[in-house]
């Protein structure tokens, strides 16, 4: 689940990798940082990426030589990661070639900056957390455009702009996807009775729930509005998505599943189905639509159950699960 709050985190929470193989290089680096900033080491191009894609760091500093993987390479995959928070990691490289194509292939492969040896150490502390300000602000305009307060979950913003990329990106590779909207059952009876504390409480809950409920790491949850929720499942096709939505349902009512003691059970769920692929001429938003129209149906015959969106052979058939 993405990071939940908007605000800016301070520097001294920070975390540095410094991928360096020399060792005494590595020392000064490490030494100099890690009065002020979490740092982890690595000691080759492997290591890096082992850590990176372990740690998520805010800021890499790269020693762009260091024998198989190069810092280059590090950086690149950085850059090119289908993660868009191992894309937003400031990559500075640390350098004592002065050679001017050396230097336009690291601007090229992504680098944010340049620190050149011997180090200064000055001039390290201060490129270091000049980029560190300039990862914590960019990461809490993001949270504020894209994260719901609430839940933490993605908003309708972020969904919206992740299924038009994903979509281009489907009608190049041909892989299926399915659109997945759930809306709570008989929700404002329950902030009536509970209260809106409660309530929100409960949006919580459910939000965690699905997240939990749908497992790869490229599929997407957000909070579409209110008490709906919307999901888009990458590389999956109809069966992929039973399975999902069975699972959120299996769960959705059981009493074991409240987190605190007196919590009540969770609500129930309705939700609607639709897959993408075969609908690569409606748009976004007509998509969604007819996701909204299965979620109707499910409502309609009684809550508590998925359908799927069918527009074969009646204009608007539907069927449970
Ligand atoms: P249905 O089963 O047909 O979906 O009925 P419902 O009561 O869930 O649907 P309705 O659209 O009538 O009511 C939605 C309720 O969701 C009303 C509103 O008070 C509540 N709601 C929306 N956003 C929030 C929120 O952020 N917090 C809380 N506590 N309640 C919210
Ligand atoms: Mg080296
Ligand atoms: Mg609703
Ligand atoms: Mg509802």
């Amino acid at each position: 689940m993405p990071h939940r709050s908007g605000y800016l985190k301070s520097l001294d929470s920070c975390v540095v990798l410094v991928a360096e193989d020399d060792p005494l290089c590595r020392e000064i680096i490490v030494q100099s940082l890690s009065p002020l900033y979490t740092v982890v080491e690595a000691t080759s191009g492997e290591e890096a990426l082992a850590a990176l894609n372990k740690v998520k760091p805010d800021l890499a500093l790269l020693d762009i030589m260091m024998g198989g993987v190069s810092g280059i390479d590090v950086c690149k995959s950085l850059q090119e990661s289908e993660d868009e928070s191992l894309r937003n990691i400031g990559v500075i490289f640390v350098t004592s070639l002065d050679n001017g194509d050396q230097e336009e292939t690291c601007w090229n492969a992504g680098a944010s900056d340049f620190i050149v040896k011997p180090i200064r150490i000055s001039t390290l502390l201060h490129r270091v957390k000049a980029h560190l300000t300039i990862k914590c602000q960019s990461d809490a305009l993001r949270n504020l455009a894209y994260i719901d307060s609430l839940t933490g979950l993605h908003n309708r913003r972020y969904f919206f702009e992740q299924v038009s990329i994903h979509r281009r990106q489907q009608l190049r590779d041909g892989s299926k996807s399915v659109i997945i909207l759930l809306d709570i059952d008989h929700f404002k009876q329950y902030n009536d009775t509970y209260g809106h504390i409660a309530g929100d409480d409960m949006l919580k809950r459910v939000a965690t729930h699905i997240s939990s409920s749908v497992r790869r790491p490229r599929d997407l949850v957000a909070r579409y509005g209110g008490e709906e929720f919307i999901v888009l499942l990458s590389d999956t096709d109809t069966n992929g998505a039973k399975q999902v939505a069975q699972n959120i349902l299996a769960t959705t009512d059981t009493p074991k599943h409240s987190s605190a003691e007196n919590a009540q059970p969770l609500s129930t769920i309705s939700i609607g189905i639709v897959e993408c692929t075969s609908r690569a001429t409606l748009n976004d938003h007509e998509l969604i639509e007819c996701a909204d129209k299965a979620l109707y149906a499910a409502k309609a015959a009684g809550r508590a159950r998925a359908c799927f969106y069918n527009d074969g052979e009646t204009r608007e058939l539907t069927y449970e699960i």
